[in-house]
């Protein structure tokens, strides 16, 4: 049997809160398995060509705000990857997401239509492999997600009012 956290809680929040991230590293060209280095040249490169003092007077307005808008995503992927501390919580996010995505989410169960164990004190629900979705009440909040005790299949379980 397997209790939900099955995973990294502190991951699953941050992935929650960010459901529709910016992907920084595909901003600047680069991938996450680049070095500061690396980073930097690439970083340095796109802030040059789009940098609103380096635009020609043949862009046109349009052109000019989209490389404007450019410009504010390279700087701002570049202050994220740069620095040590937001580059680490950067990439935890990432993983949580990579998570969520190879951990599908089968299935949105109302807490009502779990079944109740009052022996362990635990709602079960069965899962379409033959297995079971078990969460206890303690680990239950206004919504969790709950991996199979026998598959890779997940549920995202709500709590109605
Ligand atoms: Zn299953």
């Amino acid at each position: 049997m397997r209790y939900w956290p099955a995973r990294n809680e502190d991951v699953w929040e941050m992935a929650k809160q960010h459901p529709k991230q910016i992907d920084w590293y595909s901003v600047l060209g680069a991938s996450p398995n680049d070095g500061l280095q690396e980073l930097k040249q690439k970083y340095q490169k796109l802030v040059l060509l789009y940098h609103p003092d380096k635009q020609g007077l043949d862009v046109a307005p349009g052109d000019a705000d989209q490389r404007l808008q450019r410009f504010i995503e390279v700087d701002q992927a570049w202050k994220i990857l740069s620095n040590a501390e937001t580059k680490r919580e950067y990439d935890l996010q990432l993983r949580a997401q990579e998570l969520k995505q190879s951990w599908p989410v089968d299935a949105q169960v109302s807490l009502e239509d779990m079944d109740w164990d009052s022996d362990t004190q635990s709602y079960t629900y069965g899962c379409r492999c033959g297995g079971e979705f078990i969460i206890g009440t303690e680990e239950m909040e206004e919504e969790a997600i709950v991996c199979c005790d026998t598959c890779s299949l997940s549920i995202e379980i709500k709590r109605t009012a």
